[in-house]
């Protein structure tokens, strides 16, 4: 049985030369990255410096030439970490400035974040809507701005339809309000070209995962000069950003995966946006009643989104596990939820279509032969679920 792999959104496969990188860091260079008078100290502290240079190269972030400096990038554990740390102390350095803005299709470590701290902290929240495609609207991020403004959070890319934003200007709107600007850019990293110096962003998260390094480390871009009140205390490190002790090699294989990345993102972005199109247009040619959700251009190059009307997409997704094909229904990151997607509501898509709709994400590791495959199978599977459906009368 093959097995194709169309969840990359969801995460990757770590990258071959990323699992090298990092192995030495977990055999015999496995010394503390804090620890700077003797030799396997040093070997960690001058790997992190390196990994901390690539993985700025990434987003374009001012380049750390020390290793006593974390400069603009400081590692955590995840994005989810990252995003939590912004949303959870920025509205607290000003109690003038608690009003928080995002949008409706913003991921959960976002989204209910903001709403712990309207909860815990008294801060005021809006949520702007976003239209048929999955974009925020420039005007609503402008009509939205209030005196009180201390935070606008706006993702990069959406994590389920792929629907870019217009973060440079989202983030000029905040700044002529006032207001700090952070974006989750999970989705982006290695897929478009990402730049905070010319987007001029605050904060900008990343996810070392969702770009072919191992799970377990993230990172939280914060240009120079910007106030962070640390999120975890206890310890010096990372300048006394980030309490805790280096996890040495999932930093190394972060940085390795992000220097791969940056070497493939123009590369890749034609061969990703023909395989989604091949696949896109091979569904629509063989199937009845589907339909595109997401941005038909603006967009990431690696996610398809479809919705199959009179079909479940939790049962497309069992019938395609059975011949080895593996996709997500709704946000992959809240697998076994059956609540429909927040992303595809917000856009306005009739909550029975938002259950029959299926992401298929690929990555550099997808082939035409994955899509080709996948697309012989589909097409059946579907009609078999329709055929079994009692609301189905196509
Ligand atoms: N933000 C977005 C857009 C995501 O897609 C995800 C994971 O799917 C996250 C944040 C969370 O990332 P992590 O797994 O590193 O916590």
């Amino acid at each position: 049985m093959p097995n194709i792999y169309l969840d990359n959104a969801a995460t990757t496969r770590i990258d071959e030369r990323a699992l090298e990188a990092m192995l030495p860091f977990l055999r015999e260079n496995f010394g503390n990255a804090s620890a700077k008078y003797y030799e396997m100290g040093k070997i960690a502290r001058r790997a992190v410096l390196k990994a901390r240079q690539q993985v700025s190269a990434l987003i374009n972030a001012v380049k750390p030439e020390d290793e006593d400096r974390v400069n603009e990038l400081v590692f955590t554990a995840c994005a989810t970490e990252s995003n939590n740390w912004v949303i959870k102390t920025v509205p607290l350095i000003d109690p003038e400035k608690n009003h928080i803005i995002t949008s409706s299709i913003e991921h959960h470590s976002v989204l209910e974040t903001c709403e712990f701290m309207v909860k815990n902290h008294g801060a005021q929240l809006t949520v702007l809507y976003v239209d048929q495609y999955g974009q925020v609207s420039p005007d609503d991020l402008r009509d939205a701005m209030r005196p009180n403004t201390g935070l606008v959070s706006i993702m990069t890319a959406n994590n389920e339809v792929g629907t870019i934003q217009p973060v440079k200007e989202l983030a000029r709107i905040a700044h002529d309000g006032g207001a700090l600007f952070h974006t989750d850019a999970v989705q982006a990293a290695g897929k478009i070209k990402i730049d905070v110096q010319d987007w001029d962003v605050d904060f900008l998260s990343l996810s070392g995962h969702k770009f072919h390094a191992p799970k377990g480390v993230g990172a939280l871009y914060i240009r120079k000069g910007t106030r962070l009140r640390p999120f975890m205390s206890g310890g010096g490190q990372e300048g006394g950003r980030r309490a805790g002790t280096l996890n040495v090699a999932g930093i190394v294989g972060m940085g390795e995966a992000a220097e791969i990345a940056v070497g493939k993102i123009e590369e890749l972005d034609p061969r990703l946006r023909a395989m989604t199109e091949k696949l896109w247009k091979g569904i629509s040619a063989s199937v009845p009643k589907v339909h595109r959700n997401g941005h038909p251009d603006n967009r990431l190059p690696n996610i398809l989104n479809v919705r199959f009307e009179g079909a479940e997409g939790e049962a497309i997704l069992l019938r395609l596990d059975m011949f080895g094909i593996q996709v997500a229904s709704g946000s992959a990151c809240s697998t076994g939820d059956i609540t429909p997607s927040h992303v595809l509501m917000a856009m306005g898509i009739p909550q029975e279509d938002v259950h029959g709709s299926i992401r298929f994400s690929l990555s550099r590791d997808t082939t035409d032969e994955d899509i080709e495959k996948t697309l012989e199978i589909l097409p059946a599977q579907v009609q078999l679920i329709r055929d079994m459906s009692v609301t189905w009368n196509g």
